[in-house]
């Protein structure tokens, strides 16, 4: 199982007291690399780390430097354990109880912003096991409303995120307004969703249980509203700002500080700081960007000059060559989207310390993610579900996005989280799709884009990596990899017994994206060279004489008796499968969700099964 499917829920720790725990953990551990640790009384296994004082006394020490702490142990003693250590729900790590023998696994605590639930989802998958959760957002199939901002960033602002979640687990009216930042979230909520977003009309009577605010003003809430409300923050804004060399990071925190509350905007909506490139070694700008963990993006005079701005400067260009440093950084650190300048050149001085810091705030459409996303090309296999490797069905569990056509979509629907984006492109819109992976990823997100058998054979895997190329992709942002999937031959192979024991290829009969002399070239090599056959994409309502043709070709070199297996939508529940000859293999039909495996001069039918001989001398 690749571990990156597992990243965001590291440093893992998994604990096991009795030596069965331990068998069920170890291979567990390995898959999703988390380190196994065992009393000195138990035997250690390969990596495994073992601790010689009580287990209360090692877990103190876990509790700070794990992300996840995964016990196979009895509930009622991990909750006496962890009792005295927990603090906070947005701070504690995730915990999860899995019982000896592999059957539940338990989402303890943090559920939510630790990921507990999400994870006990996934080590379900892996184990074959049954999730325990008993978060009432999970129950009802809604995403919970205090990581819902998680796959764009966003930060959680001041509220009361208990009594709101407690408005939707109700399922009283929520209502959400929604100032900035992405609202592809609300294209796929369930149906059941308590949600109704912006004003009612004066004639609508709705009185909400509950508000959500997505802005990014920072709202103070009064103690006694009438109903609970919470905001998140969209990181929409870019803080352009100039200072004179050796300005403090207090300074120039007091001054951002200052001007945020000014405008009542909420500094856990910033996105980054932007400046001009001669500051891009700015000792109190960069300590102020690490402890706040933004980016800063740096600019030449040249490219600010070029910027239109309110408030340009005769005295600013004689210093440093451009009018504008404040204002035009933080338009340029918006561009190339749409930029609107919400605040214009504030200057803030200091009584204790010399020098001033000038700011000026910016706000994007598109909010900044502050993530490397990752592209998962994933093959789901020929249909059901139990084809897909566990790695495939867990990366489609854990992706935020899924694109796909909308026939696969359909049949990995029971893997769908709910609240998952999930967008279908026609067939026929295999680029679009690449292109649309390549942008949300771009963006940050986690997409997992999908094909039917496996993704890099005559699948999306290869248009992606062309797109990216072209793209001048570095190989590194975003992230890629791939995840293997049964593909048509080898389930139609495996319908009808072992034809493929020898050499092999397999030839796809569209000639949308290549030339006809190509294909025929490779059927006579292939015909020629006695490879057993997997024909793909054999016929289409529009193409019909290719398969003729394919016949003709190998009835030039095979004798007419030659076994052909005709597979019909193998592992779908229109499955059919015809065992014939070269010669008859025309008589039955053949469509495009039918792969055609032709024999070689050896391949034999023998009750109903066909053997290509392995070839060993005897
Ligand atoms: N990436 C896919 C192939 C896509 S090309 C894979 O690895 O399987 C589409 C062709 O695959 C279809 O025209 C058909 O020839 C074949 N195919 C896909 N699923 C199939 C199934 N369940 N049964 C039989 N053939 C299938």
């Amino acid at each position: 199982m690749s571990l990156s499917l597992f990243t965001e829920f590291q440093p893992l720790a998994a604990i096991a007291t009795t030596p069965s725990a331990a068998e069920t953990l170890y291979p567990l551990c390995q898959t999703i690399g988390a380190t196994l640790h065992l009393p000195d009384s138990l035997t250690p296994f390969n990596n495994s780390q073992t601790y010689t004082i009580s287990l209360k006394e090692h877990l103190a020490t876990l509790w700070k430097t794990q992300r996840t702490l995964i016990f196979c142990l009895a509930t009622g003693a991990v909750v006496r354990l962890i009792a005295p250590l927990l603090e906070d729900k947005s701070t504690d790590p995730a915990i999860i109880v899995i019982d000896q023998t592999g059957k539940w696994v338990i989402s303890l605590c943090s559920g939510h912003t630790g990921g507990a639930d999400r994870l006990a989802e996934l080590i379900a998958t892996e184990l074959d096991a049954t999730p325990i959760i008993t978060g009432a957002s999970a129950n009802l199939g809604l995403p919970a409303i205090d990581i819902l901002g998680l796959p764009f960033g966003w930060r959680k602002g001041e509220g009361d995120w208990t009594q709101v979640s407690a408005a939707i687990a109700r399922q009283e009216k929520v209502q959400v307004i929604q100032e900035v930042g992405s609202t592809l979230w609300q294209d796929h909520l369930p149906e059941n969703h308590p949600f109704y977003f912006g004003f009612p009309e004066a004639d609508q009577a709705i009185i909400p249980a509950a508000r959500i605010w997505i802005s990014a003003t920072k709202r103070q809430f009064a103690e006694k509203s009438d109903f609970p409300r919470v905001q998140w923050h969209p990181r929409v804004l870019w803080v352009g700002i100039g200072c004179i060399r050796g300005t403090s990071r207090q300074l120039i925190e007091t001054a951002i500080e200052q001007v945020f509350q000014r405008y009542h905007l909420a500094t856990a909506a910033i996105a980054g700081l932007a400046t001009i490139d001669l500051k891009a070694d700015e000792t109190g700008l960069l300590e102020y960007c690490i402890e706040k963990q933004l980016p800063l993006k740096t600019f030449a005079a040249e490219v600010l000059g070029g910027i239109e701005v309110p408030n340009p400067s005769e005295i600013v260009s004689q210093e440093v060559g451009t009018k504008s440093v404040a204002e035009a950084s933080a338009l340029s650190a918006v561009s190339p989207q749409k930029a609107a300048l919400i605040v214009p050149k504030q200057i803030i001085k200091s009584e204790q310390e010399m020098g001033a810091v000038t700011i000026a705030i910016a706000q994007s459409d598109l909010e900044y993610t502050g993530k490397i996303g990752q592209l998962w090309l994933v093959g789901i296999g020929p249909g059901k579900l139990d084809q897909m490797t566990p790695a495939a069905m867990t990366a489609i569990k854990q992706a935020d996005v899924i694109i796909g056509y909308s026939l696969y979509l359909e049949l990995i629907k029971p893997l769908q989280r709910k609240g998952q984006i999930v967008e279908s492109f026609p067939i026929t819109q295999e680029q679009k799709r690449a292109q649309r992976a390549i942008e949300l990823a771009q963006w940050g997100l986690t997409v997992a884009v999908i094909s039917s058998g496996d993704c890099g054979i005559y699948g999306m895997a290869g248009l992606v990596l062309e797109e990216l190329q072209q793209a001048g992709w570095d190989g590194h942002n975003p992230k890629l990899e791939v995840f293997a999937g049964i593909s048509a031959i080898q389930a139609a192979a495996s319908r009808v017994g072992a034809p493929l024991m020898h050499d092999f290829c397999t030839i796809s009969l569209s000639d949308l994206l290549t030339p006809w002399q190509v294909i025929e070239k490779r059927l006579e090599a292939a015909a020629k060279a006695d490879f057993v056959t997997g024909i793909y994409n054999p016929r289409s309502q529009t193409r019909t004489g290719q398969i003729i043709k394919a016949q003709e070709i190998f009835l030039k070199f095979r004798n007419p008796n030659t076994p052909v297996a005709i597979v019909h939508s193998a592992y779908r529940e229109q499955e059919q499968i015809t065992l014939t000859t070269l010669e008859k293999m025309l008589d039955f039909p053949i469509d495009m969700l039918t792969t055609v495996i032709i024999g070689n001069c050896s391949t034999r039918q023998y009750a109903n099964w066909l053997i290509t001989p392995r070839g060993y001398i005897s």
